[in-house]
């Protein structure tokens, strides 16, 4: 956090308007226009961006939704609270993300499916213009959760702008962040009063409850620091960028796979993921012994979890994403990261030996 959230924060304080009000809206309109997008509607988490735009496209209970069993819980765990029946497709080995191939097989299988939640992982968008056309061939609508991709683009166009919804985190971890908040970003105007009204207790007009709703909204501290920290999401992005760069030029081991990054895509490096050979556990324990923390997204696939083992769900093939929740590692990548940090990672990682 620089001086300008600071100045912003204490602004709000002034201000004496803590709840959501001049400064979320303000909020709001810069998270559009960075998108080049209409409506964009914040949110007090990502996960509740999920749930109102997922809630509010059409989708009725019991239907099917395909996505990816790598990812966060809220991605699916938003499709169950709305009474949805997940379909699991596997990822591509490469990119981390839903495989369009196994997608496309997947709808021939379930052509009764009505929607895609597709997650752009680590940063890296998904093949969104592939699944995006997929969907339109078979009249099933896409939902992009985009917590992770911030200012991620195919080409030049922005992830959240190539489904119904986008929904994105501002959770304290993410690319930028206001503590806890969220944002639903969409073109439909219909769908953008639908979302507003689900996460302010399905209201239009105060006190007068039109559909079931809940408080999701986002307070004015939130989106003060919110309002400062889009201005330097190119920034940051580039940061993350420059250090992923450097690990590409500089990681040489047999053991550790780099990440990949597919021409004409734009990723932001949310996190910098290898995958390890052999004995994963060996090798997080030799980078803490030099001092290096890092991180495991995911340890395992969501059909392994309890929860969806009783609320059902439907699994087409996860061999692929099973083999990288046993394989992955993130390393740091943040943009505070200095040469001489970079370096010391890099040292790390390669005098690793099975
Ligand atoms: C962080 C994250 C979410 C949830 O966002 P919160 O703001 O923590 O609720 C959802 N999906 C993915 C892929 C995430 O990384």
């Amino acid at each position: 956090m620089g001086e300008e959230e600071k100045m912003r924060v204490l602004e709000v304080l002034d201000s004496g308007e803590l709840a959501p009000g001049d400064w979320t809206r303000q909020f709001e309109d810069s998270f559009a226009e960075y998108l080049g997008m209409k409506h964009a509607v914040a949110t007090s988490s990502g996960t509740a961006a999920l749930q109102a735009a997922v809630e509010s496209v059409g989708l009725v209970r019991g239907d099917k939704v395909f996505t990816t069993p790598f990812t966060f819980i809220s991605t699916v765990s938003v499709l169950v609270a709305c009474g949805l029946v997940p379909v699991f497709v596997d990822i591509d080995g490469e990119t981390y993300n839903l495989d369009p191939e196994k997608l496309a097989e997947a709808m021939e299988e379930h052509p009764e499916a009505k929607g895609v939640m597709v997650v752009h992982l680590y940063g890296l968008p998904a093949d969104v213009n592939t699944i995006a056309e997929l969907a339109e061939k078979r009249g099933m609508l896409v939902i992009e959760d985009c917590a992770q991709a911030h200012g991620a683009r195919v080409k030049d166009r922005h992830v959240g702008t190539f489904g119904k919804a986008g929904a994105f985190s501002f959770y304290g971890s993410k690319n930028i962040t206001t503590g806890e908040g969220g944002m639903v970003v969409t073109d439909d105007d219909l769908l953008a009063e639908k979302v507003r009204m689900f996460i302010n207790h399905g209201q239009r007009e105060r006190y007068h409850y039109e559909v079931l709703g809940y408080n999701f909204r986002m307070s004015n501290v939130n989106a003060a620091i919110g309002l400062e920290q889009v201005k330097k999401l190119d920034f940051i992005n580039r940061k993350r960028r420059e250090n992923a760069a450097y690990f590409n030029r500089h990681i040489d081991n047999p053991l550790v796979l780099l990440p990949k990054e597919p021409e004409g895509y734009y990723h932001v490096y949310h996190q910098y993921t290898v995958r390890v050979m052999g004995d994963r556990n060996r090798f997080v324990q030799h980078l803490v012994n030099n001092g290096i923390g890092c991180g495991i997204y995911y340890p395992s696939c969501l059909t392994e979890q309890p929860i969806f083992q009783r609320t059902g769900y439907i699994d087409t093939g996860t061999d692929i994403a099973r083999e990288a929740a046993r394989q992955v590692v993130s390393l740091p990548v943040y943009p505070g990261l200095g040469l001489e940090e970079l370096e010391r990672i890099v040292l790390a990682v390669n005098s690793y030996r099975e």
